[in-house]
């Protein structure tokens, strides 16, 4: 299958004669086998088959598939949320007393899990400025550095990420990079073909599309050399214990990264989607490439109306000519960013928050990258953990409104905001 639009519709499930047109939902916990020799050989590792959910599921699975051909990997696996899926990608290669590197303007709920949960696990992380020079960023690595992490599109700044400065200092240091692409979807952006070797996803946003189900994914590229750096990452290069002394990376090849998550991760931490909103994700899948199309029409023609209003005191989209990372956007996602900008009004916080209370048919919600148009006040909400001292090192201006252009009628949208700065005093 050649172009990503047809994969959106056909890839993962592909039923036989007779078989539902639809993926089926395996709506069960466990699987059923006619002698013990067989289950035995499932739990080895030495047979493929189902035999409980938490490990694999049908419907899962060919969701996974799906989401592994868009993205070109060899492997992947869905996680229950977002947070799940970084959490488990960065502690598949990560223990205590090692250390890793991720920009800093990344999501507030990556932050805290890197910043303070991982902390307690002993792992420690180190953000940086993504738009430092090459030789500055290379200081921050450590002997015991893992790996390092990055966002295609940040969430809240929308800046992009410079995926080929940092796939050169994660390789020079012989680590992995590792690239959240939810905001840009495999549709937009592509980051295996820039050096990045494992992507996650929040398949909350743009991936389901229509606020149904919070998800996660994480893909593999099978580029990384686990063995070439085997040192580094002894549980990959090593014998597991807690698997009759497998050693992934001899054993799986270029699906050692996976394996290891699913059946050592998934196994003790247990964060599976379930079957059911599997389904839900894969129906969203199916019009991805006609959405992101919408998405980052009507918020190209919104940005473009806010930056000319004499009431908004700034505007951020890369897609907008003169956007400080407009260059990088073009490079790295030419068919458009994502349909999430980010803007304040001038007057400040105070402003901000007075116009979005005003809106009517945006509505304020606690979510991003849907079909219909939201949008939220980061300082107030998502990032409400941080004090200003961290706002400002992630980029949130108090006053930034996060915007998330969905795909209704942009003139309609339009009036809307137009309404609501128009009740605005600044
Ligand atoms: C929302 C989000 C997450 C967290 O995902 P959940 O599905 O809410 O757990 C992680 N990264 C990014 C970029 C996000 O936007």
């Amino acid at each position: 299958m050649s172009s990503i639009e047809t994969k959106c519709l056909h890839e993962g499930w592909k039923p036989g004669k007779g078989e539902a047109r639809q993926v089926p939902i395996t709506q069960t916990t466990t699987f059923k086998y006619d002698t013990s020799d067989e289950m035995g050989k499932l739990f080895d590792l030495e047979a493929d088959g189902y035999f409980y959910t938490r490990l694999a599921n049908p419907t899962n699975d060919a969701v996974a598939a799906k989401i592994c051909a868009l993205e070109g990997g060899v492997a992947a696996m869905l996680t229950s949320s977002g947070q799940a899926a970084n959490f488990y990608a960065v502690f598949n290669i990560c223990e205590a007393g090692d250390h890793f590197i991720a920009s800093s303007s990344i999501y507030g709920g990556t932050y805290n899990l890197f910043g303070v949960t991982m902390k307690k696990m002993g792992i420690e992380c180190t953000f940086v400025d993504q738009t430092l020079p090459e030789e500055e960023l290379a200081k921050y690595f450590r002997p015991n550095t893992k790996l390092v992490f990055g966002e295609s599109i940040t969430n809240p700044t929308v800046s992009v990420f410079d995926f080929e400065k940092f796939a050169r200092l994660a390789h020079f240091h012989g680590v992995p990079l590792i690239v959240d692409n939810t905001f840009a979807t495999p549709i937009n952006c592509r980051p295996f073909e820039w050096g990045a070797d494992i992507v996650t996803h929040s398949t909350t946003k743009y991936m389901d599309g229509h606020a149904t189900a919070v998800g996660g994914c994480i893909v593999d590229s099978g580029n990384f050399d686990w063995l070439a750096h085997a040192d580094k990452f002894p549980g990959l290069t090593t014998p597991d214990e807690s698997y009759h002394g497998i050693v992934y990376a001899e054993r799986f090849g270029k699906a050692a990264y996976i394996t290891k998550a699913t059946s050592q991760l998934m196994r003790d931490f247990g964060s599976i989607p379930s079957p059911q909103n599997s389904f839900y994700l894969n129906l969203g899948l199916e019009s991805l490439h006609i959405r992101m199309e919408r998405h980052c029409a009507n918020a190209l023609t919104i940005a473009k109306y806010l930056q000319a209003h004499d009431k908004v005191a700034w505007v951020h989209y890369a897609d907008l000519p003169g956007d400080e990372y407009h260059e990088l956007a073009k490079k790295y996602m030419p068919k458009g960013t994502c349909g999430v900008l980010s803007f304040g009004i001038k007057g400040g916080r105070e402003a901000s928050i007075a116009f979005m209370d005003h809106l009517k048919l945006i509505s304020i919600v606690t979510h991003v990258a849907d079909a219909k148009t939201c949008l939220l006040h980061p300082a107030s909400h998502t990032h409400r953990q941080m004090s200003e001292e961290q706002l400002l090192e992630a980029g949130v201006q108090p006053d930034l409104i996060r915007l998330s252009v969905g795909i209704e009628n942009a003139e309609d949208l339009i009036a809307d905001i137009a309404q609501a700065l128009e009740q605005v005093n600044c």
